[in-house]
């Protein structure tokens, strides 16, 4: 982005979008942010004017808007809900490659996302050195949600409940698959993601034996590198181009049918932010964003890839948990990137319905945001944790002994707030309720 022609034209892209905006404010009241500080500069409608101006007034407090840009979850609430069409994240995001390219990134930005995510060998390598060395700064709080905090304060985890890193990563236990489709006909790539692959493996597990069962062939490239997204959402295209890149040389759409994942926000960034932002990570190279157009057709969240395209068929349908175990209640919660970036919501319910050992039940405003919005949580430890409360609230009120979500980092989010406020739910994605009830057919 240092280059100044691909500057210029992707300012003059976010100036034909920031036109469509009429200013409505419609987007206000679902905007989780606005929600709790009911400051216009918050919501998108505020934040769009500022980037108007910003147009103007040709960076004259570049700092001022990067600050008050960044203040965004990133839920994508706001294009959801907007009349107008306004493609709210494209903006935002191009807005921040514009401006991290005129300012540079934090250095400790700059440490973390061009030292480390963008080299995945060295990623891989820390988090293993990180999983090793946990216990001794870490102390373990609820066994049921499997969370732990600091033993002594640190400025990085605050009061936090997070998940620990798992001793063995999903790539140790499975580096590489290539297996051919059986009755199924069909074959599916499968793009782990840094989140599963690091804290959730038993998740990316679950994916494997439900492709198994299913007879899919699955395609399991090694070395898989971050789907970019941090480095988007910070407006760093350097470390994007080069992550996009290391994907698009591992994931070859020839090979396969479909690309399937388990996290919300990775099949988001496939479908939608990687073609939004390709042209101008990869300075108008034509060949490159064709090739992510293919990618982004092929990628589907693993819930609607088994319910829509090999039919959900479990082995036992419609018979309840046994009378001596009533089955258990659990709710679900929608992650933003896939009901509202993707349409997805039917699926994933349909996934966790097929094993008769839970009952859903559904709790109060299911898909309004966790407050996670990946580094703004970082950023916005407070605001974020007082959203993540109000979910809390209504996952606990649902009286459930489980949560599901589709998406690894609301995963962490909600077992924060439910760790810290001592609740005893499991956190669990539906790919693992629906694995575990083929597991119990074939026992
Ligand atoms: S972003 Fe959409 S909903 Fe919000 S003010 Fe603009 S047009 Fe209205
Ligand atoms: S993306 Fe979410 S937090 Fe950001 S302005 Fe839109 S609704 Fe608000």
């Amino acid at each position: 982005m240092s280059d100044m022609k691909a500057l210029a034209h992707l300012m003059k892209e976010l100036e034909d979008q920031l036109v469509v905006c009429m200013r409505c404010g419609m987007c206000q009241s679902v905007c989780p942010l606005y929600d709790q500080t009911g400051r216009e500069a918050d919501v998108a409608r505020g934040k769009l004017a500022l980037l108007d101006g910003l147009m103007h007034e040709m960076f004259k407090d570049p700092e001022g808007v990067y600050e008050r840009l960044n203040k965004c979850l990133l839920c994508g609430s706001c294009a959801a809900n907007c009349p107008s069409g306004v493609n709210v994240l494209e903006i935002f995001m191009k807005a921040r490659a514009i401006l991290t390219g005129y300012m540079d990134l934090p250095p400790a930005k700059k440490l973390v996302l061009r030292g480390m995510l963008a080299h995945p060998e060295l990623f891989d390598r820390m988090a293993e050195w990180g999983a090793r060395f946990q216990k001794v700064f870490t102390r373990p709080v609820n066994d049921v949600v499997g969370t732990s905090c600091a033993r002594v304060i640190s400025p990085l985890l605050g009061r936090r409940h997070f998940k620990n890193l798992a001793e063995t990563p999903f790539h140790k236990m499975v580096p590489v698959l290539k297996t051919r489709p059986g009755k199924s006909g069909v074959r599916a790539a499968f793009y782990v993601g840094c989140l599963i692959d690091k804290i959730f493996p038993h998740i990316a597990q679950a994916v494997v034996d439900v492709l198994t069962y299913h007879e899919v062939g699955i395609v399991l490239p090694e070395n898989q590198a971050c789907c970019g997204i941090p480095a988007v959402s910070s407006g760093d295209m350097k470390t994007f181009r080069s992550l996009l890149e290391h994907n698009l040389n591992s994931f070859n759409p020839g090979e396969f049918d479909y690309l399937v994942t388990a996290c919300a926000t990775c099949t988001s960034t496939f479908k939608e932010v990687w073609p939004a932002m390709a042209e101008a990570a990869g300075n108008g190279d034509m060949g490159l964003l064709r090739r992510v157009e293919r990618i982004a057709e092929k990628t589907m969240d693993i819930n609607a890839f088994m319910v829509n395209i090999i039919g959900l068929a479990p082995p036992v349908r419609g018979v309840g948990g046994d009378t001596e175990n009533p089955p258990e209640v659990i709710t679900y919660h929608d992650p933003c990137h896939l009901k509202k970036a993707l349409g997805v919501s039917v699926e994933p319910r349909a996934m966790i319905k097929a094993n008769p050992r839970y009952q859903l039940k559904e709790m109060a405003s299911s898909d309004w945001c966790c407050g996670m919005g990946g580094s703004f949580n970082l950023q916005y430890y407070g605001i974020s944790s007082t959203i993540g409360r109000q979910k809390r609230d209504n996952i606990v009120a649902t009286g459930c002994s489980s949560v599901a979500t589709g998406c690894p980092a609301c995963m962490l989010q909600i077992a924060d707030a439910l760790s810290r406020s001592g609740d005893r739910v499991a956190v669990r994605h539906p790919v693992e309720i629906y694995a575990e009830q083929l597991k119990r057919h074939e026992n």
